[in-house]
């Protein structure tokens, strides 16, 4: 579609960043241009709506960038998920593999709750394992993940592949 060249057209390949060999996909030229940003926002909103989401989750850091005016959009409220270590408060925790190492990402324990339908809202999927483990945070919050809204879905890195057994009836949107 017309949005979805726009979206393309404002992404940035950058080579071997992080690292040689990998090609970076940085979303900044989008976040500049205030038509392809609210063109994304109101796309990731319109998900929101047709999942019945009733909070919004972004994943840091670019999760947050993008999940909040999804939230503010669609009326809902926003619900950081971050790296551990960064939430004040009473916390769940939730490790996840790296491919050198492995990670965890916490959320306040008080944000989510049983009855909460929870769109998962991040600019990149690649493996998978990010997503996968804030989806296993949200359940174990006691909430429902409604589904996972994403800009871009590295298809060759098996992300989909790896989230559908746990995501279930959840959808997974890469616009
Ligand atoms: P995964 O856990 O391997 O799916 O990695 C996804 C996480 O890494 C997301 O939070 C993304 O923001 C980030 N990420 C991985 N690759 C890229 C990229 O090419 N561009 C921007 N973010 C990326």
């Amino acid at each position: 579609t017309d949005v979805q060249e726009l979206l393309l057209s404002r992404i940035r390949d950058v080579a071997d960043y992080p690292e040689p060999g990998v090609m970076f996909k940085d979303i900044t030229p989008l976040l500049a241009d205030p038509v392809a940003f609210t063109a994304l926002t109101g796309a990731l909103a319109d998900i929101a709506e047709r999942t019945g989401a009733t909070k919004v989750v972004g994943l840091e850091a670019r999760g947050f960038i993008l999940g909040s005016p999804v939230a503010v959009r669609a009326g809902l409220g926003f619900i950081p998920v971050r790296k551990a270590g960064k939430l004040p408060g009473a916390t769940l925790r939730q490790a996840y593999d790296l491919e050198y190492g492995s990670a965890e990402i916490e959320v306040h324990a008080e944000d989510l709750t049983g009855g909460d339908r929870v769109l998962v809202v991040d600019d990149v999927l690649a493996t998978g394992g990010t997503a996968e483990a804030s989806v296993q945070l949200i359940r174990r919050a006691g909430a429902e993940v409604a589904g996972l809204a994403v800009l871009m879905e590295l298809g060759f890195l098996g992300g989909r592949g790896r989230l559908e057994p746990t995501l279930g009836e959840a959808p997974l949107e890469a616009l």
